[in-house]
């Protein structure tokens, strides 16, 4: 029995001796089966071609991205707290040096994801790690390809899981769509990780949002509206989204405040 891994969004499927026939993740109007067909690939193989590199953006903020370049593409963040360390999001690849250098800092307490395109092998993460809970806003539970006993469905908006550590759930691209809120960053002024729910563009002081990226599908005004508002009591200084450098470097809420009011005013005209 094989854990098959869709090649585009990185899903993992229960185990199975033969591949699943389709991805739904993929056949969702945010993602896209390529022209070429719907390919799958296995753990073994994904280790064999790839491996995961390292960043430390700042005391207590790693960051994991595959490298070469596998399915959507996003990081996945280590974040130290005194209550362990929390995985943010998460990536298709865990392999033995995964592992070992996660082990060695300490392994996980908790893992928590922004939206279903990156559940990818969360469960094998846990696994790992002796079965910290998975974090998932319920709204988005009919997208869980894999159940899992691990996997800790919250409801409501906000979900503290360590001390300053909040799950704030935006809804946008995904009903479920969260970002995280660190308020202990070393200097005291807080950062959010944003996954692609407040998604950092290519100017990093603008911020944009979108119901699916690579269908180039927008959201509507009050969605854009609604995450403004949502994020308006939260004190951050800088923004960690999904891909590889998307970083706003500092007064990420003046960023947020000024690309929501500039999105509202093109989708009106
Ligand atoms: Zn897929
Ligand atoms: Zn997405």
């Amino acid at each position: 029995m094989i854990t098959f891994i869709c090649t585009t969004c990185g899903t993992s499927y229960p185990p199975s001796d033969t591949p699943p026939a389709r991805c739904p993740i993929c056949e969702d109007e945010r993602q896209y089966v390529p022209a070429s067909g719907q390919s799958w690939t296995t753990p073994h193989q994904l280790q064999t071609h790839h491996t995961n590199a390292w960043r430390q953006h700042e005391k207590g903020l790693f960051s994991l991205h595959t490298t070469p370049a596998f399915a959507i593409d996003q990081r996945a963040f280590l974040l130290q707290t005194a209550a362990g360390n929390i995985l943010w999001d998460c990536i298709a690849l865990i392999d033995d040096a995964t592992v070992e250098l996660v082990g060695a800092l300490g392994g996980l307490s908790a893992i928590a994801i922004s939206h279903p395109h990156y559940y990818t092998r969360m469960q094998d993460w846990s696994r790992a790690f002796g079965g910290p809970p998975i974090y998932l806003h319920a709204a988005d539970q009919q997208y869980i390809m894999r159940p899992t006993p691990e996997i800790h469905l919250w409801e409501g908006d906000t979900l503290e899981i360590a001390s300053g550590v909040t799950l704030i759930r935006l809804g946008g691209h995904f009903a479920g769509g969260t970002v995280l809120h660190w308020a202990c960053t070393e200097d005291g002024a807080g950062a959010l990780l944003s996954g692609d729910i407040v998604q950092v563009a290519s100017d990093v002081r603008r911020v944009s949002f979108l119901w699916s990226y690579p269908n180039m599908m927008p959201l509507p005004a009050r969605a854009v509206l609604r995450i403004g508002e949502a994020l308006t009591p939260w004190s951050f200084d800088r923004i960690y989204g999904a891909f590889l450098s998307k970083e706003v470097p500092r007064d990420a809420k003046q960023v947020v405040a000024g690309s929501v009011r500039r999105y509202v005013e093109l989708l009106n005209g």
